[in-house]
């Protein structure tokens, strides 16, 4: 009968060899791939007691900056929301009251600001579009779950420690021109 495809393969059916049927020049081939395996060097390491050593552009975990007073430099302006392309990110803002000023940096700030760490795909859209250098990526990994709802990120992940000695160094991914433009206090962003 003539076939449709020429994708068939013709089976052979010829009966097996005395080796072939002992199997066992096939396990000692087995093995020898084994053993030159074991004595190989491994590809893998003993994560996380062992960590390699990340690329300087590695980005992993969003920090929400605070400034040199303590401030929260967010400003729920929405921006980082917008340009992120996995639609990771929402916020609630809310305006500063008297008397909040050593807490928030502007008038309005974030009262609610979570990202998806399951949508993020971390491509640093969002550190780029903020205006107020209050968002950045760093080398800090993502932990892992089993569950989803624990990658919902709020202000209590994001948001960077009090403490001055806690802050998040976020000057490993930073070029020394752009370091030079985040202090230079001429510019809005940085007073
Ligand atoms: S890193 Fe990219 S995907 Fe992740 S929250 Fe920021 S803009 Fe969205
Ligand atoms: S992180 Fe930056 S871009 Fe995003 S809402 Fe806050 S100030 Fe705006």
């Amino acid at each position: 009968m003539k076939s449709l495809t020429n994708r068939s393969k013709v089976v052979s059916d010829k009966k097996m060899t005395f080796m072939e049927r002992i199997y066992i020049p096939a396990i000692l081939k087995g093995m020898s791939i084994t053993i030159r395996h074991f004595f190989s060097k491994k590809a893998t390491i003993n994560y996380p007691e062992q960590k390699r050593e990340f690329s300087k552009v590695y980005r992993g975990q969003h920090v929400l900056k605070r400034d040199d007073l303590g401030r929260e430099r967010c400003t729920a302006c929405g921006l980082c929301a917008v340009a992120c392309p996995a639609e990771a990110i929402t916020m609630v803002a809310a305006e500063r009251k008297p008397g909040e000023e050593h807490l928030y940096r502007e008038e309005k700030y974030a009262a609610i600001y979570e990202i998806n760490m399951l949508r993020c795909i971390f491509c640093g859209d969002c550190e780029d579009a903020c205006p107020k250098e209050a968002i950045f990526l760093t080398d800090r990994i993502v932990a892992s779950d089993t569950e989803r709802k624990p990658f919902i990120y709020g202000k209590d992940i994001l948001l960077e420690p009090l403490d001055p000695q806690q802050r998040i160094d976020i000057s490993a991914r930073q070029t020394e021109k752009v370091i030079q433009f985040k202090q230079n206090k001429g510019f809005a962003h940085n007073k």
